[in-house]
């Protein structure tokens, strides 16, 4: 068997234009990004990031902050994009610098606004099985499993990686569909015999081929979140590629997850809006509860 391979860059295209006809329907829908210090990786995220939601007609804030930036500082820039109706959905780039309180910083986002997900109250509603915005990643993957009709209820899904931008929401979405979730880590005790019972296996590590194909159920669907550079800056998965012998249906890398993630955070933005919308026909705060 050769795997059906998934392609993410053809569905985020899709999603994007998706989201281009909302926000078209909607009139206005603005983001702002904020980014505190040097990172040369994280400058190359918020550009992504701000160019694809250009791209879908939003209006987008582009607020970069020296590393010199005290907490109250950003906590301040936090309070001022709350608190403003033209910003639907507020983005607060990782990692922060050291002098800054990460989890203070995130708290301080509106839950309403966050579109990376990552407020507790946001994280709670999605423990909660309630609606909610969920991170980016996790949110493509089911839409990728969607959209290739991979059934999920009943079905038994291995998350490998708890991580609380990746793992852990994959888990509670994919609990929410009535699969039945094992989430593994790095303290796990034989890892094989936990993904070769997988039909839905999902891998967020952060670990080159820690998947190898023989860990993988023959006919499985297999989500490969990895994105870890090889040699010549090569970008490699969590599973082996020869896994694809074995599987179903499996994601490439690159081309895989890794055209979902902004996409589905541009869909947040659209929901954000939508529902701030509706909040404010109840004459209820922007920077309320969703
Ligand atoms: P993370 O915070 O480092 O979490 C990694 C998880 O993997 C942890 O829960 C860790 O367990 C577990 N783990 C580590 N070694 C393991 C092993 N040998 N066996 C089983 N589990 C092991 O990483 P993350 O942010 O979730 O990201 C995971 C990967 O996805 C990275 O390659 C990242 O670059 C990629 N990623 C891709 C996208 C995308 O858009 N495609 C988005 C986000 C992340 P413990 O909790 O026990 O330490």
């Amino acid at each position: 068997m050769t795997a059906t391979l998934i392609d993410g860059k053809a569905l985020g295209a899709t999603v994007r234009e998706e989201v281009a006809a909302r926000v078209a329907e909607l009139g206005h829908v603005g983001i702002a990004t904020v980014l505190v210090g040097d990172d040369p990786a994280s400058h190359i995220y918020i550009d992504l990031k701000q160019k694809a939601a250009l791209a879908a007609g939003m209006e987008a804030r582009d607020i970069k902050l020296p590393a010199a930036t005290s907490e109250e500082e950003l906590l301040a820039t936090i309070a001022e994009l709350n608190a403003d109706d033209t910003v639907d959905g507020l983005l607060v780039q990782l990692p922060l610098p050291d002098h800054i309180d990460e989890n203070r910083a995130i708290e301080a986002i509106a839950p309403a606004k966050d579109i990376d997900g990552i407020h507790p109250f946001n994280a709670g509603c999605l423990y909660l099985g309630r609606p909610t915005l969920v991170p980016g990643t996790p949110l493509g993957v089911m839409r990728m499993l969607d959209e290739y009709e991979i059934p999920l209820q009943g079905a038994r899904a291995v998350v490998v990686g708890r991580s609380a931008i990746v793992g852990k929401p994959m888990a509670h979405l994919l609990l929410q569909r009535h699969a039945t979730v094992t989430i593994c880590h790095s303290r796990t005790q034989d890892l094989r015999h936990h993904t070769l019972d997988a039909d839905v296996l999902v891998a967020a590590v952060g670990r080159t081929h820690v998947i190898s194909a023989d860990m993988v159920k023959p006919g499985a669907a297999v989500i490969d979140v990895g994105m870890n550079r090889g040699e010549g800056r090569k970008v490699l998965g969590d599973v082996d590629p020869e896994a694809a012998e074995r599987a179903a249906y499996m994601t490439p890398v690159p081309g895989g997850v890794g055209p979902m993630t902004i996409a589905m955070v541009l869909q947040n933005a659209v929901t954000a809006a939508r529902l701030g919308r509706a909040r404010s026909a109840r004459g209820e705060a922007a920077s309320s509860a969703l």
